[in-house]
């Protein structure tokens, strides 16, 4: 085993000591640091720093109470967490998550991509993540925003534009910013647009904000097939979730002349053979925030199967764009022997390592979320940018910087993965690209 290696094995081990129980953590931190063996070898100067030590442990944790009334007066008590990862780039960026598996590993995994994720962006944002282990299913709308003016109230003093800037995730779309961004200014007396991204474009938010990870996705899907000579013309697609970063995903693969048969949500999936009409999606999840079943009973020709198997659908690409290691092993395999060229993910972590192991062999295109979901976090770059020149662009002009951005995107993690030795594997390009910016930094700012 070489140095490097060795000395890569031993700060997983020290990492899984320190941080007992947080799986999903520990899962996402032996991703990016098993890609950095030819980093060492290259950069002595990061292991004397103790660069990868520095960047396992966040620089600060917040957890805090949230207590809620219902609508018939019950009290409830959540948990909130804010880890904010890194700010050698810029202030900590990243979304907030509610969703009743939320606990510090989720969040950790979560902040820890961040990083990264930020990092191969180009834009001047570090890496956080936060969120609550509320369940926002079958909440009413007052519910919802007691609950956000809770959770404000125990996080407003450690955001700022300068410092943390938090957006959506899971759980969290337009409405709840509003809740959220309603307190904070109530609470600060500032009207201080550029603490939080995903608002509505109407007080301050960004054009194309809203469609831009399903969109982000998209772009690096088509530029990984331009590099194989093939393109989403005519291909047959399955998108996993029915979310935000699924819906955009289809609407921009329809627009590029795709077809997409396929998606779901946590309780099961439809196949629509005649292709999914998303119009329809848009109304059961955006409108009456309903289940992905009533699809079925709208459409007739259309198949719902309760907690059926998403990638056992024949197709040439999958997007999964629904949560964390929904896509294992055996899926990965039957998604190979299915035909599938290319995967990439809208979501964080989807892909178990199995799974990412079983595509690469195969030797499929295989987008890694931290490059091919950043078009989100990109786009919430743009909107500070926005806030802060108190400026508002247009949707082409905006949607046409988040193309270059996925562009750039995967011609360096291409270059990078190549130049390290690993040619057209984007997990490998993705964290040395990114890895390589924060170290950069770090390194030039001293022991801090
Ligand atoms: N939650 C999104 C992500 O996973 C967006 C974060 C942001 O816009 O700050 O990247």
């Amino acid at each position: 085993m070489s140095k490097a290696r060795e000395r890569i094995e031993q700060i997983y081990q020290q990492v899984v000591r320190r941080n007992p129980g947080e799986i999903e953590f520990h899962q996402a931190v032996k991703e990016v640091i098993e890609s950095l063996e030819p980093v060492l070898e290259k950069h002595p100067e990061y292991a004397e720093q103790k660069i990868i030590e520095r960047i396992c442990e966040p620089e600060r944790q917040i957890i805090f109470r949230v207590p809620w009334q219902d609508d018939r007066g019950e009290v409830h008590i959540n948990r909130g967490f804010r880890v904010c990862f890194n700010s050698a780039l810029g202030p900590y960026k990243g979304g907030l998550r509610f969703h009743p598996s939320v606990y510090l590993g989720i969040v950790k995994f979560l902040g820890f991509e961040q990083i990264f994720k930020n990092a191969i962006t180009g834009m001047p944002i570090g890496g956080a993540k936060g969120g609550a282990d509320f369940d926002p299913k079958g909440k009413s709308d007052s519910e919802i925003m007691r609950f956000c003016q809770s959770f404000m109230i125990g996080l407003y003093q450690h955001l700022g534009e300068y410092t943390d800037v938090p957006a959506g995730d899971i759980g969290v779309g337009a409405r709840e910013i509003g809740y959220l961004f309603g307190q904070y200014k109530r609470i600060t007396n500032r009207y201080e647009s550029g603490v939080i991204t995903g608002k509505s474009p109407e007080w301050g938010g960004a054009l194309v904000r809203r469609e831009a990870t399903g969109y982000g996705v998209v772009y690096f899907t088509e530029e990984m097939l331009k590099v194989r000579g093939e393109s989403l013309e005519g291909k047959t697609c399955v998108v996993s979730g029915s979310g935000n970063v699924a819906i955009y995903a289809m609407e921009k693969l329809q627009a590029l002349g795709a077809k997409v048969v396929a998606c779901s949500d946590s309780n099961g999936f439809v196949y629509d053979e005649q292709g999914i009409d998303l119009q329809t999606v848009k109304n059961i999840k955006e409108v009456r925030r309903a289940r992905i079943s009533a699809y079925a009973q709208i459409h007739k020709r259309a198949k719902y199967f309760e907690n059926g198997n998403i990638w056992t659908v024949p197709c040439q690409v999958a997007l999964p764009c629904a949560t964390q290691n929904e896509l294992d092993e055996r899926s990965a395999r039957i998604l190979v022997e299915n035909g599938c060229i290319a995967v990439a993910e809208g979501a964080n972590m989807p892909t178990t390592p199995g799974g990412v192991r079983v595509f690469q062999e195969s030797g499929i295109a295989f987008g890694p979320g931290k490059a091919a979901n950043a078009g989100g976090v990109a786009t919430s770059a743009l909107e500070m940018q926005q806030n802060a020149s108190r400026d508002a662009w247009t949707f082409e002009h905006t949607e046409r910087r988040l193309h270059e951005i996925m562009q750039n995107i995967h011609r360096d993690c291409y270059e990078t993965a190549a130049e390290y030795g690993s040619p057209r594997n984007y997990v490998v390009g993705a964290n040395i690209v990114g890895f390589k910016r924060v170290a950069q930094a770090m390194l030039a700012f001293g022991l801090i």
